[in-house]
């Protein structure tokens, strides 16, 4: 069975825990681009370079820039039978981007799942996560600013996936499990084992 899979949602939601479960469950990449930027930065590679100071201010890496990255990773032959993209797209461009790129390929996605949490708890667990993992980005102002870059520049995506019939929304608070078995319900609602 392929699944071609999107996870949006706050910065805190939990997207990348839930993606490794997935990942797991349907035997598909879980592709996480703030994960391949921040390993570009620790390797200081070109990429790295250019996208520093935006991830360390919390603004978005310029569209151009993710777009190639996404592109090149989806190209590669274990996502030929499918792939969950993390954090991408997160503009209408990447959108566009994204669309082009199934489109010349012959493919389509099979759901997009947005993880709703509420905004005073992600900043809760952002805080600890900054304690705990020491991420740049995790500092409280450029959490806030994160949070407002999403409300921004990603939340209206979660109207256009709607709009083509391709959202299912769930709850992104409680435990781990829970959220897991929640978000495989939803997609079993859509035809995904
Ligand atoms: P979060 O969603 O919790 O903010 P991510 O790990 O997804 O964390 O992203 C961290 C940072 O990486 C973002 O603030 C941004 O600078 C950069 N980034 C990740 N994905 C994208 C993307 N699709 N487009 C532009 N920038 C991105």
């Amino acid at each position: 069975m392929t699944a071609r899979l999107l996870l949006i949602g706050p910065p805190g939601a939990g997207k990348g825990t839930q993606a490794a479960r997935l990942s797991t469950h349907f035997g598909i990449p879980a592709i996480s681009t703030g994960d391949i930027f921040r390993q570009n930065l620790r390797d200081e590679t070109e990429l790295g370079t250019k996208a520093k100071a935006y991830i360390e201010a919390g603004d978005n890496v310029p569209d151009e820039l993710t777009n190639d990255l996404v592109r090149d990773r989806l190209e590669q032959a274990d996502c030929a039978d499918g792939f969950l993209l993390d954090g991408y797209p997160r503009t209408t461009d990447q959108v566009r981007a994204l669309d082009e790129f199934l489109a010349e390929h012959g493919t389509a996605l099979d759901a997009v799942v947005e993880l709703v949490a509420d905004p005073d708890v992600v900043v809760e667990r952002l805080k600890k996560r900054a304690v705990d993992q020491g991420r740049v980005d995790d500092d409280e102002n450029v959490v806030r600013h994160r949070l407002a870059v999403y409300a921004e520049q990603t939340a209206p995506l979660i109207d256009v996936y709607a709009e083509r019939g391709m959202l299912t929304k769930v709850d992104g608070i409680g435990e781990i499990d829970e959220v897991t078995a929640r978000i495989l319900e939803a997609l079993t609602v859509r035809d995904l084992p």
